[in-house]
């Protein structure tokens, strides 16, 4: 396992798998973790409820603590919850303690669940809409500088369009990249089309428009 991989399964435990479990349950979990996979890349690791329960409630170094720490029972509590959860399996008991395979967060259900609805959620977040909103659309034609995109003319209010860069018809969005100030005419053309389609019929055009202005 190199570290690319660990830094991975740290990151998914934080993201994923510690949302799932309480505080104490958190401690003995990372505990774990940390005498298996991140010691020696290996899924196991064997200690005693004695050992967990010091180990996990040592007070944090220079704070003076009168707490007794967590008592083994506590400590058993939650280990069986664990397990009952599937963030760890006891595969023996025996007089040195018990031998814990310690489950990775791609291998507990729910915690794959969580991670679906998470990258679920971030997919289905609404792209801005500069299209329809009078409001936005002006922040477009601000940002150009009242100017068709194309021709370089002035536009106002009452004449500025929007044109789709990639145009909706091929899955152009109404997001900010990709709308431009455009005036009625090189819009009438450009329409639909992809700027390399239309860019013979907008040049022929502005030259049209230049030959009218001499
Ligand atoms: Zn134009």
């Amino acid at each position: 396992m190199d570290a690319k991989e660990l830094i991975k399964i740290v990151k998914d435990v934080i993201d994923y798998l510690s949302p799932l479990q309480t505080p104490t349950e958190q401690s003995i979990y990372n505990y774990l973790l940390r005498w298996s996979y991140l010691e020696n890349g290996k899924n196991q690791v064997q200690v005693g409820d004695r050992t967990l329960a010091k180990e996990v409630s040592k007070p944090a170094k220079g704070k003076l603590s009168k707490s007794k720490g967590l008592a083994p029972s506590t400590v058993s509590d939650c280990i069986r919850d664990l397990a009952k959860k599937g963030h760890v399996d006891i595969i023996e008991i025996n007089r040195n303690g018990k031998i814990y395979k310690v489950k990775l967060p791609s291998e507990v259900e729910e915690s794959l669940k969580l991670k679906n609805e998470k990258n679920g959620d971030l997919k289905k977040e609404p792209l801005e809409d500069y299209f329809t909103d009078p409001e936005r659309r002006k922040i477009i034609f601000e940002r150009d500088k009242w100017l068709c995109h194309y021709c370089g003319d002035k536009v106002t209010d009452k004449n500025a369009t929007l044109d789709h860069l990639n145009p909706q018809s091929k899955g152009g969005k109404h997001n900010k990249d990709n709308l431009k100030t455009c005036c009625l005419v090189c819009n009438s053309i450009k329409s639909g089309k992809t700027y390399e389609e239309a860019a013979p019929f907008l040049l022929k055009s502005i030259r049209e428009k230049k030959q009218k202005q001499i």
